[in-house]
This record gives C-alpha cells, structure tokens and sequence, in this order.
C-alpha cells in the first residue's frame, strides 16, 4: 500500500465526464485519416447552431480566440474603448487589448455578480464603440438594459457565454441576443473538447470574417481547399491568426452537446442540494435564478467573510483542499492583477463590489461526475470547518 492510500481520493474541481460515445469518436476519427478541420467540425456548428437556435456558428480552438476575432469583426479598431466587468476571467479583457482597443471595466451588481447596467452607462465616452457582458456563473446578465444602451449609443455587443450554453433570458438563448455570442469548451466547462471555443452569429458578414481570420486570413473557399472536390487555389486577404478547430476536436463535442441537458440537470440537483445545505450557515449563497430565466449552473460559489464565518476565504480554501476537496476562486477581480494595474492604473477599490466578491469567494465542485456521495461529503467537510 503507498502511503497515501489511505487518504480520500482527491475531488478534482471542474472534473469534465467523458463517456464512452466521445471515445469511440475520436478514436474513428483517428483512424479516419482525417484528423484537422473537416466534416465533424461543420456537424459540430450545425448542431450547436440548432441547440442556440443561432443563425451562424464558427468553431475555433478557444472562447479566447472567439472573443478575440468577435470583437476585430465588430470593427473595432486602435483607440477604440470596449466595455467589460471587472468580474471575469482575464481571457475577456486580454481579447480586447489584442483586438488593439481599450477595455473599460464596469462594477458589477454585488447580488447577480453580473455587469451592472447602471455603470456601463457611466463609463460610456465618445470612444466606446462596445460592450462584452460575461453571463456570470451562468446567470444571464440584464440583457434588455444593456441592448437598449447598445442601441442607443450605437455600440456592438459581444457576450461572453463561457460559462452559459444553457442559459436563456426571457425565452431567448444567451450568446444570439447580442451581435456575437462566445462558448468555450474548455476542459472544466458545461461540455468540452479539450480545449475548444465557437462563435455565434447573426450576421452572414460578421461569420464569414472570422472564418477568414481564423484560418490565417484565407478566403473562405480555404476551409474547402482539401475537400475531395479538387484542388482549389486560395487567397490571403488579410493577416489571419491559426484559431481553428480540428474534427479531433469535434468529434468530443459532438456527443458531449447529445447530453448537454443531462448534464445540466444533474448539477442543477446538485445547486439545489447545495443551496438547502447552506442556507443557515454563516456564508453567502448564490441568489436564485430570476423569473423567466435559466441559470446554466456553471459554477457555485460561497462568499466567506471572516466576521461572521471565524476563518478568512483563504484559510477556508486551505482547509477545503487538506479534506482533499479541489475548490476555485472565480474570480480576484480583474484590478486586483498587476498587469491591468500598471497598464489602464486601475484599483481594486475603484470597483467595490467585484473588489469584496472576488476576495470572500469560493467555488464548490459542480461537475455531472459528482455522485452522490460525494456532494455529501462537501456539504459534510463545508460543516465541519465552519464549526457547524
Ligand atoms: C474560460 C473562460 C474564457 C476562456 O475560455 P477558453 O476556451 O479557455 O479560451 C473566457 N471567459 C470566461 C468568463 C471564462 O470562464
């Protein structure tokens, strides 16, 4: 026996469940000779496209990439200003530096944890040309404040739907209310593919572009260029980037979207299991999802302030991970790093409510492979180390 057997296997954070469809998949697609981007990518579009009830999709190898290529398709240029939360994952705020603009950051609303509409308008200048809403955890943000400051102020919107495939806001999918939509398939999100990222559209123009610059700038007819149809010249029409998805890729997705509403319910059980446990201890629960919407369940997060739970977030982190429970912090806010400090001089304390969350915050496991079992145990081990 090594010395560590003994101890409870250890609950890795976001764990993706990967079935046996998936296997088989790439395993054909390996021995199909085709391995980069082909036919299962385009049935991995199609089929997300009807999921989202999107008009046009374009997968890519990462929701950064997609983020990216949306916001240089919206036309943003040098000097431009794009606004975001200061409570996200600092891939949204990267994209917009490397599409060349200006990110602005937004507080957020400190009971959704979602961008606060309100903000948003305050920062608005002559230069702001869009808005990158992050639907937090999976709760959708306000969409109808922000598309009516968007449209008033004539300003793209680009939502960051990494956490939120499931989510609907008033009986519409998240992600086809704006101009683009952002998914990433990342390993610890709703569904994978390793690595993995697609962009919804509702314009024809806006889709063929990012083909374009996806694929090192290449006219579209590139994405065809080894199809069995000839050989086909291709044109460079712009300086592209290499950001494509490869049928590798695909063929996980495509049977992992089959379950994506299996998966959904299961951690959707597992919320709710989680938000009666917890309810009387001395933390803060997620708020309930709003009427006439659906929480995509990404992520459940507890706020630990030390006054009234005796620990600090950091020690009950600690504490977490030595009952060998894999916990994560979603997210510091984006000033409290020091890249965006030196650079735009922002401040922790300029954005007060993403600055306290991101500092009492701490997710729990929620992953479809949770048994039951285990989410017991968490709820124990919660208990335990707040003394109750
Ligand atoms: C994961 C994540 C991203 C980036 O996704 P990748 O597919 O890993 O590039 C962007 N935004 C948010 C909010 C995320 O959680």
């Amino acid at each position: 026996m090594k010395p560590n057997d003994t101890k409870k296997p250890f609950l890795v954070f976001g764990a993706p469940l990967i079935e046996q469809p998936e296997i088989d998949e790439v395993t054909a697609t390996l021995k199909s000779g085709w391995i980069g981007t082909g036919e299962r990518v385009a049935c991995f579009e199609q089929n997300m496209r009807q999921y989202k009830g999107a008009k046009y999709a374009a997968a890519l190898n990462s929701c950064t990439s997609a983020l990216h290529l949306s916001i240089l398709a919206a036309g943003i240029k040098n000097g431009d200003e794009v606004i975001t939360t200061a409570m996200t994952f600092c891939a949204t705020v990267n994209a917009i530096v490397h599409a060349g603009a200006r990110p602005v950051l937004a507080d957020i609303d400190p009971v959704t944890m979602n961008i606060d509409p309100a903000d948003v308008q305050r920062k608005i200048t002559a230069r702001t040309k869009a808005i990158v809403p992050v639907h937090f955890a999976g709760r959708p943000c306000d969409m109808d404040a922000i598309m009516d400051i968007a449209k008033e102020r004539n300003l793209k919107v680009i939502e960051d739907c990494a956490h939120a495939i499931e989510t609907t806001y008033k009986g519409r999918h998240v992600g086809t209310i704006g101009d683009f939509g952002c998914l990433s398939f990342y390993a610890t999100k709703n569904i994978v593919t390793g690595e993995g990222g697609m962009v919804l559209a509702q314009n024809k123009k806006h889709i063929a572009r990012i083909k374009t610059l996806g694929l090192h700038g290449m006219s579209a007819d590139a994405w065809k260029r080894f199809s069995d149809k000839g050989y086909r010249h291709y044109y460079v029409l712009e300086a592209g980037f290499k950001y494509n998805m490869m049928d590798l890729q695909a063929a996980i997705g495509i049977n992992q979207l089959r379950r994506i509403e299996k998966y959904w319910r299961r951690r959707r059980q597992v919320w709710g299991r989680y938000q009666d446990a917890f309810k009387h201890l001395p933390v803060t629960i997620p708020a309930e999802p709003e009427a006439r919407t659906r929480h995509a369940y990404h992520l459940y997060t507890i706020l630990i302030d030390k006054e009234r739970a005796g620990l600090t977030r950091d020690e009950f982190l600690e504490a977490m991970t030595k009952n060998s429970i894999g916990v994560g912090v979603h997210y510091l806010s984006i000033p409290e790093h020091p890249y965006y400090q030196k650079t735009f001089g922002w401040k922790p304390r300029d954005f007060p409510n993403a600055m306290q969350i991101g500092r009492q915050t701490t997710s729990l496991p929620l992953s479809p492979k949770l048994t039951e079992d285990n989410v017991s145990y968490v709820i124990a081990t919660v208990r335990k180390i707040l003394g109750r």
